[in-house]
């Protein structure tokens, strides 16, 4: 077997919120590179990727032409592929624009051996569960108002979601005394069983997330855990913060590539480690970061794209729960649903998903 062709599209999907209804910013389009990469055998593989903002015709370009010097290759062979290509990309990496194309082939490389041998990727990679647990993400942004979060935050509840994530670090005029309080009314409206996360997507400075972060604990929230509370960077400031509270301290999703993972875990800077498949490069290196973490006795998490993340979550010994962010869902004809707060292993060959010819049509840049 061999790969003979490639197709690559961009879509603008909708920023809507279809877990509780309000979305932070409606109008919004959310760039998505799609690529499709055959087989000489008529195999398709499925890839995406995204973060390219103003790039993202870079980084289509990328995929293409990554993509092309794969053809040819045996698709089965990932690792080969991969040297293949970072060696042919100068020093074009290790980060950025290169690792999100990396990730789009990789993906789409680990649903062709899916297809190929006939297996779930998730079984493939390890099979570890059945279900995992899912929490719903996005639907509590800090731009919302606070009555629409509240609002939200209830409907999540009624629901039936058992895990979901809220956000700090509230923009205009704020103070630890308001975002104790956003953090109150928001544990208030999705009630006492709810796992509840929340994210500061880099917002504060150490010794405002020890200050905050105690205010929460002492006010009685309970957190399942806080999520990059410094620069994702500050491999020492965010290990003052995770010795500073009892609350978990989750970090990871703005590294790029392995490499990052170790200086991270070495410092003990988190005690969750989220791993996104874009950013990482793709499936092989977020199995040997999940590998990396399990040496540290450290759970991982995934970030985005439920629907990709579920086969890998779901497949190692130390997967905690599958972020379900629905941006992409848009793009696919079917994705998984939440069943009682967990997500049922998929049983379809390879990743399990079709994209949705007509959506792609529709929204294509
Ligand atoms: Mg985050």
């Amino acid at each position: 077997m061999k790969l003979a062709s490639l197709e690559t599209d961009i879509v603008l999907l909708p920023n809507d919120e279809p877990l509780a209804g309000f979305s932070e910013n409606p109008n919004a389009k959310n760039p998505i590179v799609t690529l499709r990469l055959r087989t000489d055998d008529g195999i398709e593989g499925l890839g995406v990727a995204y973060f390219g903002g103003a790039l993202t015709r870079t980084l289509r370009q990328a995929i293409d032409a990554l993509g092309a010097l794969a053809l040819g290759e045996d698709p089965l062979r990932i690792e080969a592929v991969a040297r293949k290509l970072r060696d042919a990309a100068g020093s074009s990496g290790p980060g950025g624009i290169l690792t999100m194309a990396m990730s789009a082939i990789d993906v789409a490389l680990w649903d062709i051996k899916g297809k190929a041998l006939g297996l779930p990727l998730w079984k493939l990679l390890g099979g570890g569960r059945d279900r995992i647990p899912t929490y719903a993400s996005g639907a509590l942004r800090r731009g919302l108002k606070l009555d629409e979060a509240v609002t939200a935050a209830g409907r999540l509840r009624e629901k039936g979601y058992r895990q979901t994530k809220m956000q700090l670090g509230l923009p205009g005029i704020t103070s630890p005394a308001r975002e104790v309080e956003q953090a109150r009314l928001i544990r208030e409206a999705c009630g006492p069983d709810m796992d509840l996360m929340c994210d500061i997507n880099q917002r504060w400075r150490p010794e405002q997330a020890i200050d905050i972060g105690r205010r929460v604990e002492d006010a009685g929230v309970g957190l399942f855990w806080l999520e990059d509370v410094t620069t994702h960077d500050d491999y020492a400031g965010l290990a003052r913060v995770t010795a500073a509270l009892a609350t978990p301290v989750a970090g990871g999703e703005y590294l790029w590539g392995i490499v990052p993972f170790r200086h991270m875990v070495e410092a003990r800077s988190v005690d969750i480690v989220m791993i996104d498949q874009v950013r990482s490069g793709g499936i092989t290196p977020w199995l040997k970061i999940a590998g990396m973490a399990e040496a540290f006795n450290l759970p991982v998490v995934s970030h985005g794209v439920p629907e990709i993340h579920i086969h890998l979550v779901g497949a190692v010994p130390n997967g905690l729960t599958v972020e379900y962010m629905p941006r992409l869902f848009a793009l696919w004809k079917d994705v998984p649903q939440p069943v009682d707060g967990d997500l049922l292993m998929p049983t379809d060959p390879g990743l399990g998903l079709e994209f949705d010819q007509a959506a792609i049509d529709k929204y294509r840049a």
